[in-house]
């Protein structure tokens, strides 16, 4: 490796340009690529008749703050909206409001009014459901047991009738799983509401684009990436990585072929077997299935309701926004109606979804029935995002491969978090950090092996050796290994150190009883 190494991202969603940054800001050369003509993956934007629609509504909480952090980093904060404080009308059809909001007090006490003043639930239901929350609080989502059953099961235990769970846990579970809580793992329902409501008083303040998605995320991102000097390749389809005999890889595309010495792989899970090499995930990630967003989106000849955002109960309107000024639409209004977990809804014609969205929609919003519905139409997202049901924990892999240099990315890894753009900016930063210890560990060790040659050494041309980890100390060790950005891990060589993480590394570097420091060959 000679000069700075080079990292080549295969993906521009949200992990690829989130890991291309890191890792361009890391010191390496990136050259990203991506099979689409824009960057954005799953979030974009496109024209239609003269006004730009996102392929579907995006929300996000005050907790993403990866998310928010990556908004900032490409430019685009001021881009979006973010809630002071919580506060989503809930409508039932006939115009009934009521609202799910928070005010100043310290968690659960948040909550604690909106919760007394709720009109959809029984003053016993509402009881029930504080006891559940609280119990919720009290559940690790990182335990692998709450991945063996569902969100639903465990509401039934807390005594959770069927009408708290449709106005209340499924509002919130809904749009954050893409699935209803009878479905989705409660690992993941556990993560969705402690982090995202009851463990912070400002968790759940709620924060969409007000512009294009395309703007915010794709154009924004591609400028950062130009900033930093990375190279991107769009229309520019990855087919396979090959590690080469003297380390690195060879990723060979539609008429491309570039050297790397590490490469992330940022692509859906769904298509990530294809291009990675055999045996590269131990995780059977095609196992993680799918889950279709649909949505339906309505042009009115005039405002039908003041309200940017409102979900929907007893009704096929889950929540809807206000995507009026973001569309360039200059007379009228244009909502959009978000629809998770949508395997029925995929399937309907979009004449079906009418007859079925514009009453719900006139039932929430009574104006709506005067006015002229002047576009309808519908955009479906069979592969959303994966299944998020029990078990899935299993199956998703952290950034580290079987592979040397090669690691993964994508909403779909092990990021703790649900498939969300919090958890792909997550897993993008988390495989830069591994991709960026991995090429500092392979040139020193490099170097090294070229210094030790030419002085006939006896010290091992690995890692730095045993009397290297004696003279500085567990401590150092730990040290630098948590902080791969300070000093890559050592003693083991990169295959060792990729595989076990800086965590792992740091604890076995201060418990050298544990397991000795040292092992093992370097694959150069
Ligand atoms: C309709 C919809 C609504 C959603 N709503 C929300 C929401 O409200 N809040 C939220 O947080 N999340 C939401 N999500 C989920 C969120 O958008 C995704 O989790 C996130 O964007 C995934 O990012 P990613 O980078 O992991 O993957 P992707 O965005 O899928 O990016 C992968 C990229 O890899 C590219 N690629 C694939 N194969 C190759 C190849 N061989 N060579 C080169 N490039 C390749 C693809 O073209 C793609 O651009 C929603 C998703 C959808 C579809």
């Amino acid at each position: 490796m000679t000069g700075r190494p080079r990292v080549v991202v295969v993906g521009g969603g949200l992990a690829g340009m989130a890991a291309a940054l890191a890792c361009a800001d890391g010191g390496a050369e990136v050259t990203l690529l991506e099979a689409r003509p824009r960057l954005g993956g799953a979030t974009f934007s496109f024209r239609r008749d003269g006004l730009w629609v996102d392929n579907g509504q995006h929300v996000f909480l005050r907790c993403c703050t990866a998310y928010r952090s990556f908004l900032r980093k490409i430019g685009s904060e001021n881009h979006t909206f973010l809630q002071p404080r919580l506060s989503l009308p809930v409508i039932r059809p006939g115009g009934r409001v009521g609202r799910i909001a928070r005010n100043g007090f310290p968690p659960p006490l948040h909550l604690a009014i909106a919760m007394i003043r709720y009109p959809f639930l029984t003053p016993v239901e509402r009881v029930r459901a504080a006891r559940a929350a609280l119990a919720l609080r009290h559940l690790d989502p990182s335990n692998p047991a709450l991945d063996t059953r569902t969100f639903g099961s465990w509401l039934r235990e807390q005594h959770q009738s069927r009408n708290a769970v449709a106005a209340l846990w499924d509002l919130i579970a809904l749009p954050t799983l893409n699935l209803h809580a009878e479905e989705a793992s409660l690992a993941l329902a556990a993560k969705v509401f402690r982090t995202g409501l009851l463990d912070e008083r400002s968790a759940a303040d709620v924060g969409y684009a007000t512009a294009p998605l395309s703007q915010v995320h794709g154009a924004a991102g591609a400028r950062a990436l130009a900033e930093a000097g990375a190279t991107v390749h769009t229309r520019a389809s990855a087919r396979r990585l090959i590690p080469s005999d003297g380390g690195g890889f060879e990723v060979e595309g539609d008429g491309l072929r570039l050297a790397a010495d590490a490469v992330i792989a940022a692509v859906p899970h769904d298509r990530v077997l294809t291009l990675l090499p055999d045996g590269a995930l131990r995780q059977p990630v095609g196992q993680l299935g799918v889950s279709p967003i649909v949505n339906v989106h309505v042009v009115y000849d005039r405002k039908v309701t003041d309200l940017p955002v409102a979900a929907g109960l007893h009704s096929p309107v889950q929540w809807v926004f206000d995507r009026t000024a973001p569309s360039g639409l200059d007379r009228g209004q244009y909502l959009a109606v978000s629809v998770s977990g949508a395997d029925r809804e995929m399937g309907e014609r979009t004449e079906a979804l009418r007859l079925q969205f514009l009453p719900a929609i006139a039932a929430m919003f009574p104006a709506a029935r005067e006015a002229r519905v002047e576009r309808f139409f519908v955009t479906r997202e069979p592969r959303a995002t994966f299944r998020q049901v029990p078990g899935t924990g299993a199956f998703r892999p952290g950034p580290s491969t079987a592979v040397p240099g090669l690691f993964v990315a994508g909403a779909w890894t092990a990021t703790g978090w649900p498939a969300t753009m919090e958890g792909a900016v997550r897993s993008g930063k988390a495989a830069a950090e591994h991709a960026t210890a991995f090429v500092r560990l392979r040139s020193r060790d490099l170097e090294r092996f070229a210094l030790e040659a030419a002085q006939s050494s006896v010290s091992p041309p690995i890692g730095r050796g045993i009397r290297g980890a004696q003279e500085r100390g567990p401590e150092r060790i730990a040290l630098e290994a948590a902080e791969p950005s300070a000093s890559p891990p050592i003693g083991r060589g990169i295959r060792g150190a990729q595989e076990r993480g800086p965590e792992r590394i740091a604890l076995e570097a201060a418990e050298p009883s544990a397991s000795p420091p040292i092992e093992g060959q370097v694959p150069v």
